[in-house]
């Protein structure tokens, strides 16, 4: 037996962490899309915010473009795919003029917000969304109205600035991904401000979101660093990296892969959190706890504060393509 010299270090493991459903059933969409229509599928816009999933699905015959007039005119007969985050109307509208086969891979728990808007849209009433600009979430749910109905929201100093455009009642929907915290705050100034303004029946973010961001609360206090495992532009994971911080970890990074790691921050350090934001592979957890075992002697608990069983069904068109027992 040799005596590790290396340092100990404690990493705890929060659970849940890493994909939640929407993002299972999307990439399996795009899987089972190549593995019926063959090469080349189209993928509008990343379909999960992960780069290491893009390119391995980019390696089987996925193309990935940001509008449709990127495809060429020759490849109008294959399929295109809209991802996880969802689609403003004018997309599958366009699609159909094109006459090309679309799936819809948008997370059923978004197109639950699209569905809201347009109730309170046919309801006649003012809405707003809780949100962060140009993500594409945010896009695809404005995009269910028609331009300059949805007033968007990003702050507490947004809402306290807001001014109604009209005299209807006002109803609010939110992003799926959003800080649990932050639009907490945003929604009692709304309520203070306007008391009747309608709110979603139930949560507008998703389980994903908040059971993975809760985990984080609590292991962030017991630990002195958190790594969150995913990319800059996943909202979720962003929002992961901000609990830690505001839990008092003194180092809290969002990194995409082990290469990433700036190892001077976590010097002398002697417990690590770690978890995943909802479109980041475990694999890739794997690696960041290799490349910390490389270099400290790790013991590794998992932390859970919650159980998730929930799936999702595929599109119609793919639900022959996985065997007998689905
Ligand atoms: Fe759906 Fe939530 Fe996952 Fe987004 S994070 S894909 S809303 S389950």
């Amino acid at each position: 037996e040799t005596q590790s010299s290396k340092t100990p270090l404690a990493i705890r493991l929060c659970a849940p962490r890493g994909f939640c459903a929407g993002v299972d059933r999307a990439i399996q969409i795009v899987d089972l899309a190549l593995e019926k229509y063959g090469r080349p599928v189209y993928v509008r816009h990343e379909i999960v915010h992960n780069k290491y999933v893009v390119d391995g699905l980019r390696d089987k015959g996925a193309v990935f473009v940001e509008e449709l007039d990127e495809i060429p005119p020759s490849d109008r007969d294959r399929p295109v795919i809209f991802s996880a985050h969802g689609v403003p109307k004018s997309v599958p509208a366009d699609a159909q003029e094109r006459q090309m086969f679309y799936l819809d891979a948008t997370c059923p728990l978004v197109s639950k917000v699209h569905k809201e808007a347009e109730i309170h849209f046919r309801r006649g009433r003012e809405i707003l969304l809780i949100g962060h600009a140009g993500h594409p979430e945010v896009i695809g749910t404005m995009g269910q109205l028609p331009d300059d109905t949805v007033t968007l929201i990003e702050t507490e100093d947004d809402a306290r600035a807001f001014q109604r455009q009209t005299d209807q009642p006002l109803a609010y929907i939110t992003q799926t991904t959003l800080s649990v915290d932050d639009t907490a705050g945003i929604v009692s100034v709304l309520k203070d401000r306007f008391p009747d303004i309608v709110a979603p029946h139930k949560e507008d973010i998703c389980y994903a979101t908040t059971n993975r961001q809760e985990a984080v609360k609590e292991v962030a206090p017991t630990v002195e660093a958190m790594v969150v495992v995913g990319a800059p532009n996943s909202s979720n994971s962003q929002r992961l990296r901000e609990v830690a911080e505001r839990a008092g970890c003194r180092v809290s990074v969002l990194i995409q892969r082990a290469s990433d790691i700036n190892w001077p921050d976590f010097d002398g350090i002697g417990s690590l959190g770690l978890t995943a934001g909802a479109s980041a592979p475990e694999t890739l957890v794997e690696e960041i706890i290799d490349a910390f075992a490389d270099r400290f002697d790790v013991a590794v608990e998992t932390v859970r504060t919650a159980e998730e069983t929930i799936s999702f069904n595929l599109p119609r068109e793919l639900r022959d393509m996985t065997g007998p027992t689905q």
